[in-house]
């Protein structure tokens, strides 16, 4: 997606703080942290939220999950992280490419 800030990211257009990179998926660490450890973790395939998932493109969202506990650790996550993916307006989107945040590093409060 030409417009899309994290296609941008993905094609080396925009520089990153990579954490890691396959064929699939990129995990980078988000440019304004809101923990001590925070990464993002997105599909290479521009999906635009989790709202647009469905049967054709689902099967990144599992392979995206079986490698983030092992980031976690590569990241220095040592006592439990949480897994967040906003969606939509309502949710403060504000990158409408599917990412899953990775944050931990502290022991994390619980609102909203
Ligand atoms: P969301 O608000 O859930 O859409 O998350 C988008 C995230 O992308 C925010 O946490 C931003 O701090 C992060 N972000 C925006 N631009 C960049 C960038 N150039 N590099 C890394 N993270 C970014
Ligand atoms: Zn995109």
């Amino acid at each position: 997606m030409a417009d899309c800030l994290f296609c941008k990211i993905i094609s080396g257009e925009i520089p990153s703080k990579k954490l890691y990179e396959d064929d699939k998926i990129l995990a980078f660490y988000d440019i304004s942290p809101i923990a001590p450890v925070h990464f993002l973790v997105i599909p290479k395939e521009h999906i635009q939220s989790v709202d647009a998932i469905d049967e054709k493109n689902s099967e990144i969202v599992a392979y995206i999950f079986q490698k983030i506990g092992q980031l976690a650790k590569e990241a220095g996550i040592e006592n439990g992280y949480r897994v967040i993916s906003n969606c939509g307006a309502d949710a403060g989107q504000s990158v409408l490419h599917l990412h899953f945040h990775v944050i931990g590093g502290k022991e994390l409060s619980w609102q909203a």
